[in-house]
């Protein structure tokens, strides 16, 4: 490989090419029954994800963002019911919670897992109080058993974002089984991604599991009887045989990503002003994203660049600071650990197809930019 070429900090085209065969016979196959409008594939996928986390019902969806809406929905959240949620995370997770009158309530993260600090939700409890979304933001759960304990205690849902934790384990069990309701997105970039949008709701809740399943296709119950008001929602066909091609090889890939975040750890500890990910002894984290932190953020992120290193960042305005919950009224200062920590993270390459030698390469690069 010729190290100087560009390292992207997601390469979909290599992983392309190592199950190009698998992946094109799923299309044709599909496309020759022209069976695109909820096909057996849907069905298949279905019963094979829930297969992976050991859950019991999975309903496939057009995206994250809709498994997220269809599974507030089925919670039945509605007009003024506060929901709470990390500020940091991408506004999906709140956006549905917006479009059913509901309202979002931005919480404070724990300054090392990045995730929901169950500590700081207390006080934002009231009456109103419905719902907590945690969120297994990087591919790392939250502090669930802190979590289910006050949502025990106040009688509150959980609604899981796994969106970014295929596979993501908390003492031992998938991400997926701890809340009433979780939705995962397969988005193209996700460690399970489509071809395009999808996501699923996964639940243990045979009722949740129903009433999504009416949701996500228009409320039916036969051809042009529809039993409520649902939305067009489904998991597209073409979709769901791609990602049956791909699921049987989720394993490995998790697994590589995770030897990628070991030798990344390995070799930056050493770093004085780089802290690596925190991974907690109850977690196994799936790095959809490998993410320092650094107080140099923007000089380090640009000095990347120049040698040819492409890095992101996890978000850069949180949810309570973006124009589009203005109407919320938060203000800087709201929320101080969240603040602080999106002007230090930097996201570097991270997928499974990444090489030792490419890791090696960064690594060296960020050492020479701080001595
Ligand atoms: C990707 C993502 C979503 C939304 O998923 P889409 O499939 O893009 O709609 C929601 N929440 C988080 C945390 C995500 O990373």
């Amino acid at each position: 490989m010729n190290i100087r070429s560009k390292i992207p900090l997601v390469d979909l085209k290599t992983q392309y090419r190592t199950i190009s065969k698998e992946i094109d016979g799923a299309i044709k196959k599909v496309v020759g029954k022209t069976d695109f409008i909820m096909g057996e594939e849907i069905f298949a996928f279905e019963s094979e994800f829930s297969k992976f986390l050991n859950v019991k019902h999975a309903i496939g969806v057009s995206s994250g963002t809709d498994a997220i809406h269809l599974a507030l929905k089925a919670l039945d959240i509605g007009l003024g019911d506060e929901v709470i949620l990390p500020s940091h995370t991408f506004t999906a997770t709140a956006e549905p919670i917006v479009w059913l009158k509901a309202v979002p309530v931005f919480a404070e993260i724990d300054e090392k897992t990045y995730t929901l600090d169950p500590k700081k939700c207390q006080k934002l409890i009231t009456r109103k109080t419905k719902a907590i979304i945690p969120v297994h933001l990087y591919g790392q759960p939250a502090d669930l058993d802190g979590i289910l304990s006050l949502a025990k205690k106040y009688n509150l849902k959980i609604l899981e974002d796994a969106a970014q934790a295929h596979g993501a384990a908390y003492k031992n069990k998938a991400v997926g089984n701890f809340g009433d309701i979780t939705a995962f997105s397969f988005y193209p970039g996700k460690n399970l991604g489509a071809y395009g949008d999808a996501g699923i709701v996964v639940t243990n809740n045979s009722k949740l599991a129903e009433r999504v399943r009416f949701l996500r296709n228009h409320g039916r119950t036969e051809k042009y009887i529809h039993r409520i008001v649902g939305y067009g929602s489904r998991l597209d066909t073409l979709q769901a045989a791609i990602l049956s091609a791909k699921l049987p090889h989720l394993r490995e890939w998790n697994s590589q990503r995770r030897q990628h975040a070991a030798l990344y750890d390995k070799l930056l500890s050493a770093i004085k002003n780089v802290v690596i990910p925190y991974e907690a002894d109850a977690v196994k984290s799936m790095y959809h994203l490998y993410v320092i932190r650094t107080p140099q953020r923007d000089k380090l992120r640009e000095f990347l660049t120049g040698k040819g290193i492409e890095t992101g960042i996890h978000y850069p305005v949180p949810l309570h600071l973006q124009p589009a919950y203005s109407f919320l009224r938060y203000k800087k200062g709201d929320l101080p650990v969240t603040e602080k920590i999106v002007d230090e993270i930097l996201s570097l390459p991270m997928y499974p197809e990444i090489t030792t030698q490419q890791i090696k390469y960064i690594c060296r690069c960020i050492k020479d930019f701080y001595s």
